[in-house]
């Protein structure tokens, strides 16, 4: 469907039935998969034909939602994992082995954070984080000679920083390597940065995608730009024979658009097993199915919260990319023109102490760890999050006592705003 609006992508992509088959997706709830001969199911193993033998690999529920993400991106294949966790390291392990280095963006999610600079790191891949405010030559500067890819997030999650997807593409580029975007925060309503130059998106489709707080899950998605076969020489494990698969050389055998994908899958999956179950799937893709419809609905609503905000007695600052005295109001125009999200962050003048009365007396919206949901809810990362640091340390993650994360959902605005305005009268 490449050449329809993405609205209509979100509701008819990647799964188009035949004379009689279902209008929705099936979700087919088998672990398994049957064949006539042996010959059928070796061809499947020597990845000679496509079809499915084993739901730890690939099922068609997935492969249905994940070719109406890859769509959506304009992206040529793309994958379902378990969660956003799994995408970012399945993105990022696919091209990095032990002895590689990654540059990354320094404001990204915590999660990510600590899967790159922790987990990774007992693996032997390391890492340079960036300030994505950072120069061209501090960025250049990051590179080393074992650097395979640079990792960054469109609107970091909780900072809120918006990521000059050019920058970080071209400098991946002078450096023969892949950009990868974790575009949870955007969506590919509000941004796709394959557009920008980024070779690799991931996502988190536990938030905007799924949308309703109800299925955990990620995606990793391929441009199809990047040349592998360019760079033998940094990438081995696309561009040369595969001994646990026949010999098979990836970046020869399915070329630019379906390498990165096929190795992610037949290595990766088959050897860690995350996969997104299909009954996840099937909600996910609920979730897509109006995803062009809430968008814009929590972008209005982030905007006018984020305004009511600025002009309160009691607020210290707002952190929202749509507000002209935000840092990033002109990088979200270029990147982000139909807005951003709906998740707004703020401080309160009163400290943790005004942050504390304020999160007891909100009625709407609910105290979760979740964002990025159709109902409103609200998190201070200091007293949950964040509890364990003390306050020289909160200030030092820009997670201060009196930060608030607000991430709106798509109730109406005027009923959030009157929450979010009694809540602030409880400050004395
Ligand atoms: C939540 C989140 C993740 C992790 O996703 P899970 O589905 O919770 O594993 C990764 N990146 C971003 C930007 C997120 O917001």
């Amino acid at each position: 469907m490449k050449n329809y609006k993405i609205n209509t992508k979100c509701v008819q992509a990647g799964y188009r039935p035949g004379n009689g088959e279902p209008r929705q997706i099936p979700i087919i709830q088998s672990t398994t998969f049957k064949y006539d001969t042996s010959e059928d199911m070796g061809k499947l193993f020597d990845l000679e034909a496509t079809g499915y033998f084993y739901s730890r690999l690939q099922n068609p529920t997935n492969d249905y939602v994940a070719a109406k993400i890859a769509d959506m991106e304009g992206g040529t294949a793309a994958m379902l994992t378990s969660s956003g966790q799994a995408a970012n390291f399945f993105a990022l392990f696919n091209i990095c082995n032990c002895g590689d280095h990654i540059v990354a963006s320094s404001s990204i999610y915590g999660g990510t954070f600590n899967l790159i600079s922790i987990t990774m790191a007992k693996m032997g891949v390391t890492a340079t984080f960036v300030s994505p405010d950072c120069t061209e030559e501090e960025l250049n500067a990051a590179f080393k000679p074992n650097t395979k890819a640079v990792f960054g997030e469109t609107i970091a999650n909780p900072a809120l920083t918006v990521l000059d997807i050019e920058k970080f593409a071209n400098a991946a580029h002078a450096h023969s390597v892949p950009l990868i975007v974790d575009n949870t925060f955007a969506t590919p309503i509000n941004c796709r940065p394959f557009e920008w130059g980024a070779d690799i998106v991931t996502h988190s489709t536990t938030k905007y995608m799924d949308g309703h707080g109800a299925a955990l899950g990620g995606a990793v998605v391929d441009s199809g730009n990047f040349d592998w076969m360019a760079h033998a020489d940094k990438f081995p494990g696309l561009c040369t024979p595969d001994d646990s698969y026949h010999g098979i050389t990836y970046a020869e055998k399915f070329g630019k658009e379906g390498a990165f994908i096929t190795k992610c899958t037949a290595q990766l999956m088959r050897d860690l097993g995350s996969i997104q179950s299909p009954q996840n799937a099937f909600i996910l893709n609920l979730g897509l199915e109006s995803l062009h419809v809430r968008m814009p609905r929590h972008c209005e609503n982030g905007q006018s919260v984020a305004e009511f905000l600025e002009k309160h007695p009691k607020v210290a600052y707002v952190n929202y990319c749509g507000l002209p005295s935000d840092k990033y109001y002109e990088v979200a125009k270029k990147y982000l023109p139909n807005g951003s999200c709906g998740v707004v962050s703020f401080g309160l003048k009163g400290g943790g102490e005004a942050a504390k009365i304020f999160m007891k007396n909100l009625k709407l919206a609910a105290i979760e760890t979740h964002v990025a949901d159709a109902r409103t809810c609200c998190l201070n990362p200091a007293t949950s999050t964040h509890r364990q640091m003390n306050d020289e340390q909160l200030k030092e993650a820009g997670v201060p006592a009196e930060l608030i994360r607000i991430s709106c959902g798509i109730e109406d605005k005027e009923d959030l705003i009157s929450d979010i305005s009694q809540a602030l009268d409880c400050i004395k």
